[in-house]
This record gives C-alpha cells, structure tokens and sequence, in this order.
C-alpha cells in the first residue's frame, strides 16, 4: 500500500542516469529520494547475465531495504561489431578502475579498423519497478545508431560521445538533455514507464 506522499526510490548511484530520470518526472508531483538520502549504504550485486536479471535483482533489492517504491535500471551499449559487447558489462569495460573515457578508448580502438558500415550499435535500456521486494513493472527501450570514428561532444556521460544518432546528425554528448531524453533509449523506457509508475503513488 502507498501511504501519503510517499517518494520514489531512485536506485542509482549514477549521476547521469538519475538527471535523465528526475527530468523525465519534472512535469509531475512525484517527490524522489536517492539511495544516499534513503541512508542505504548496502550494495546490490549485479551479477546477473541480461540488463533484465539486474534491474529486477537492483528493484527488488533496494525497494526490500527502503520499503519504499523503488526504480531501478540497468543499460548497456551493445555493438554489433562486437557481438553485442560491451553489452551488461557497460560500466566495467576496461576493466578495474574503469573511467567513461577509458570505456570509450576501449571501444575506438577494438574498432580501430572497422569501416563505417560495421559499427551499427544500439543502447539498451530496462527498467523495474518494485515495492517490498516484489517486482511491480517492466520496460524496455532501445534507441539505434552507429560508433562514430572519434569522441565528439561534452554532454551526457559514459559512451555518448562515441554514440552517433543518425536523425540528428549528432553524437549523443552534442544533443541538449532535452533533445537526448527525447529519443534515448532511457528517455523512451521513461515515457513509457511513467503513466505506469504514477498509478502506485498516491495522488
Ligand atoms: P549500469 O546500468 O550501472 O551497469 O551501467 C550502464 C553503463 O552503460 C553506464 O555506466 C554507461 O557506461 C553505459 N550507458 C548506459 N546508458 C547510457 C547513456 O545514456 N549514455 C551513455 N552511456 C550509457
């Protein structure tokens, strides 16, 4: 049950993802709390295979410690030149220590020799919805594009600067955050999680 105004649980530490989602709500009553606020200093493990497996576990997790209703997410970049890597292993990429720019680095160089036509990629984004551990929804967005040759662009985070969106004609790091919510993998799970999640918050 909802008691009255209760806020919404965030489940994220990163920094980006949690600007897109609260701006996806600006427009609406919804009160967020962060995982820092919320005072949970446990971790969830992400140890699953797909996006899917960790964003259920990260939903159910952190809605379980707060009590609260809770969304979590978990995206990736998936490339087809690399089978579908770096995929759920986004984040980590380069390995212990990674950095956005080192993920990025990684990417420019295993592509180093493939032509344009080979570095279709898609980020993928899902999103759970969850209260006293129970998994509440689920969504899905993909938005499609190609590996640029080099970084470009100083907005947005992690491989938005690598990440060239074909309709616009611009990486993703040289969109406004208007204009990336608009058509982003996360901005799409977004528009179509919110009518959702507002039906488990109290007016
Ligand atoms: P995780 O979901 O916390 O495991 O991390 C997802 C990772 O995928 C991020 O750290 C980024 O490297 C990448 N990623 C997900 N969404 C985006 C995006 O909108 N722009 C750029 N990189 C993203």
């Amino acid at each position: 049950m909802s008691s009255p105004n209760e806020p919404l649980l965030i489940a994220t530490t990163n920094r980006g993802k949690a600007r897109e989602i609260a701006a996806a709500f600006s427009s609406t009553p919804v009160r967020f709390i962060s995982l820092i606020d919320a005072g949970i200093e446990s971790v969830c493990p992400e140890t699953g295979k797909t996006l899917e497996a960790n964003a259920r576990a990260k939903a159910e997790f952190y809605s379980r410690k707060s009590g609260l209703l809770t969304l979590a997410e978990d995206s990736g970049l998936e490339i087809e030149a690399l089978r579908g890597r770096p995929g759920v292993h986004s984040a980590r990429f380069s390995g212990p220590g990674a950095t956005d720019p080192k993920n990025v680095a990684k990417v420019l160089h295993l592509l180093a020799s493939v032509p344009r036509s080979g570095r279709r990629a898609r980020f993928v984004c899902v999103m759970a919805l969850a209260r006293d551990g129970r998994i509440l929804d689920i969504v899905r967005g993909i938005v499609h594009g190609t590996i640029a040759p080099e970084a470009r662009g100083s907005a947005g985070f992690g491989y938005d600067p690598i990440f060239y969106y074909h309709p616009l004609r611009k990486t993703f790091a040289e969109l406004a955050p208007d204009e990336k919510n608009a058509v982003s993998h996360r901005g799409r799970t977004l528009a179509a999680m919110k009518p959702r999640l507002l039906r488990f918050l109290p007016e």
